[in-house]
């Protein structure tokens, strides 16, 4: 294995465990308790686990001031089998434990109490303890963000701010005021020349805002930037050439902020997610686009389990896609008749085929249940093949999905 081909496994590793972990996460946030009931806790890596258990036994006694008997109830015994879950750790996994309890099944009217235990894909950083109605998710969804950096700056004629981006961290780099005059003159200056002035004035903090953003940007290595501010003092900055090549290259987009000091960089990175969002999904249409094309009138995309196995199998398989709507599973037939052994992919929802494909007389199913997607990424990394997984969210996603069952492989060569 040369160096390229080991990075490409370790990206195919984390695009699956980022789907796993996706996965549950959507699963975990379907989930409501009836009352203030769910309990969730995060413990970093390091901590000292009986300093949660003796947390959790003092939360056991004040649960029982709760007024609503069965709440009460539902809180309690969550709280005993966490507290007997903890008992299998002498100390937190390497990235620290989250541990989700609570009676799920209430309002079915069932007493089912059930317990959620996970090592996140990175290092916890938060020691908590809540009780609530839903699952506390947020520090794991933080882990869904994207980790590069990106440069943020705000910009008006009075001052400009810089900042970087990081998953959900913002830290702020420098603020700068400037000298352009406000827009009302002094009694007895021309008017032509005043404005003359402002706009040298407004040139000579551009330049300076410029230089500070080629070097802020410039070193931190940022993955894209977002230019913000009121009014059209940013796209004039921008149409300036106040930015060197490579800098503005790397600009994404603008965002019209009310402000443009800390709270207008806060006010950006509500937008940024979007903006970020929005690159993802251009790479997502992208490759489903050229899918489309090579399916329809090229030659190098195959589809459908049963093909795109074949090819991952002969080492043609440059990108595995799978769409993160699939339901889809994998079972094993047997048949006492003629011997016939074999495996067979069924839509989630399908029961298996009851006749032999072989010889058509009664068919068994035998063996585990096999998880396509555990299945076919496994496959993948053995070949080398790079994995995507193509959202819903996009139009070009759902038509993956419905249109081609959410499978699908571009290849190297057929
Ligand atoms: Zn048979």
């Amino acid at each position: 294995l040369n160096i390229k081909v080991l990075e490409a496994l370790k990206m195919e590793k984390t695009a699956k465990e980022k789907y796993e972990f996706k996965k549950l996460l959507k699963k975990l946030s379907g989930l409501k308790g009836q009352g203030t009931e769910l309990v969730s806790i995060y413990i970093p890596p390091g901590y000292n686990i009986n300093e949660v258990t003796a947390k959790l036994r003092d939360e056991y006694g004040q649960a029982g001031n709760i007024k609503s008997k069965q709440t009460r109830k539902n809180v309690q015994t969550a709280i005993e089998r966490l507290m007997h879950a903890l008992k299998h750790f002498r100390k937190p996994p390497p990235n620290g434990l989250v541990l989700f309890c609570g009676n799920l099944s209430r309002e079915a009217g069932g007493d089912k109490v059930e317990l959620f235990t996970l090592e996140p894909p990175e290092p916890i950083q938060i020691q908590t303890y809540k009780c609530d109605s839903e699952f506390f998710l947020e520090p794991l969804e933080w882990m869904l963000l994207p980790k590069e950096t990106y440069g943020l700056m705000t910009i008006d004629r009075r001052e400009a701010t810089f900042a970087l981006l990081k998953g959900k961290n913002i830290e702020l780099v420098r603020n700068m005021g400037s000298m352009v005059p406000g827009k009302h003159r002094a009694g007895g200056q021309s008017s032509v020349r005043f404005e003359r002035l402002i706009e040298q004035a407004a040139h000579e903090f551009f330049k300076k805002v410029g230089d500070m953003a080629n070097s802020t940007f410039g070193d931190r290595n940022v993955r894209g930037i977002m230019v913000g501010g009121p009014g059209p003092t940013k796209h004039d900055f921008l149409k300036g050439n106040y930015l060197k090549t490579d800098i503005s290259n790397k600009v994404l987009g603008t965002v019209d902020t009310s402000y443009t000091d800390d709270f207008g960089i806060k006010e950006m990175v509500d937008k940024a997610g979007e903006i970020v969002k929005g690159l993802e999904v251009v790479h997502e249409k992208e490759l489903v686009n050229v899918f489309f094309k090579e399916a329809s009138i090229g030659n190098l995309a195959t589809y459908g389990e049963a093909e795109v196995r074949k090819s991952l199998e002969n080492g043609q398989v440059e990108t595995l896609m799978i769409s993160e709507g699939i339901d889809m599973k994998r079972i094993g037939l047997e048949c006492s008749h003629c011997g016939y052994r074999g495996k067979k992919a069924l839509a989630g929802d399908k029961e298996p085929p009851e006749k032999c494909p072989k010889c058509g007389l009664d068919v068994e199913v035998s063996g585990e249940e096999e998880d396509i997607v555990e299945n076919l990424s496994e496959l993948a990394e053995q070949t080398g093949a790079k994995l995507e997984f193509i959202s819903t969210d996009t139009t070009e996603g759902e038509q993956f999905l419905q249109g081609f069952r959410g499978i699908g492989a571009i290849l190297r060569f057929r």
